[in-house]
């Protein structure tokens, strides 16, 4: 049976959710079912955890999106602020590897929003992608992948976006929606972030300092450890990150030619998103 099939026939106690991350991927989605099976968008819940640390583009993008689907989006928090969480977790930044902040900030807060109930839930992942997803295993959550199914790929994506509410303005700068201090950005992004919003890129340097390993001094009561305590990258302070991107950025390449393509259309011809990449689907797709 196709998705849309599974969907109709649901029993009517079933709950059909989308979770929106202010990403392409999932923002598409929400479109394409609301054009093509509106019967299903009518029953749709639509919803986006906000971790409070979300890029003002975020929010914009989610206002245009609620006025298309002429529905609400359910905003969803943890109910408290990233620094409160750093706190609990003995401030330790989050990383690939402790992704705390993911099952804090958007997992449980999606879990306490379905409760028990059963629950279809619609994944924007798409057919020409091979990423698994960091998605709740509630046995009363089935997922449905619709883009996979309908054969749609990146560039219809863009497409979808781009005739209707527009591609939201980050993806000028940055590959993936999020927080504006999430590790899983690229150099380059980092550096993006401290042009587009230095206050934020400021914001992501304080917490980054204030987790530094620290020990106790008799003179001066405190000094950081080894010069470099947890930082948001493996590679080094966000200063580094930045010093090496804007290096990068004056090395010329012989490859190097003006673009004089829009940015919009240059997204549709990049390579595929990174196959490696394991943000979570919640946070970016
Ligand atoms: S966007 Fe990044 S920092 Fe924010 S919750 Fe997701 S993984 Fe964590």
């Amino acid at each position: 049976m196709k998705w849309h099939e599974l969907a109709l026939n649901a029993d009517k106690n079933t709950r059909h959710v989308l979770g929106l991350s202010g990403g392409k991927d999932s923002t598409a989605l929400a479109i394409y079912i609301r054009d093509h099976h509106p019967e299903i968008s009518e029953k749709m819940e639509y919803f986006f955890c906000d971790t409070g640390a979300e890029l003002e583009e975020v929010y914009e993008i989610l206002d245009k999106l609620e006025a298309y689907l002429g529905k609400e989006i359910t905003r969803l928090s943890s109910g408290k602020p990233f620094e409160h969480w750093l706190k609990m977790y003995d401030n330790y930044l989050p990383s690939p590897r402790q992704r705390w902040c993911t099952l804090t900030m958007k997992i449980k807060p999606f879990e306490k929003f379905v409760g028990d109930d059963p629950v279809i839930s619609y994944i924007g992942i798409r057919a020409d992608e091979n990423r698994e997803g960091y998605i709740s295993k509630k046995p009363t959550i089935k997922a449905l992948f619709p883009f996979v199914e309908d054969g749609i790929v990146r560039e219809d994506v863009f497409q979808t976006l781009e005739n209707t509410i527009g591609i939201p303005k980050y993806y000028e700068w940055r590959s993936r929606s999020g927080c504006y201090f999430c590790f899983f950005q690229r150099q380059n992004e980092w550096l993006g972030l401290k042009r587009r919003h230095p206050d934020r890129f400021e914001e992501a340097k304080r917490i980054e300092r204030e987790v530094s390993q620290r020990k106790f001094d008799w003179l001066k009561t405190e000094v950081e450890e080894c010069g470099q305590g947890y930082t948001w990258h493996q590679s080094g302070t966000l200063d580094e990150i930045v010093e090496r991107a804007e290096e990068k950025e004056k090395t010329p390449t012989l490859s190097k030619k003006k673009e004089t393509r829009k940015w919009q259309d240059l997204l549709k011809s990049e390579l595929d998103d990174d196959p490696e990449d394991q943000a979570c689907l919640i946070c970016s797709l």
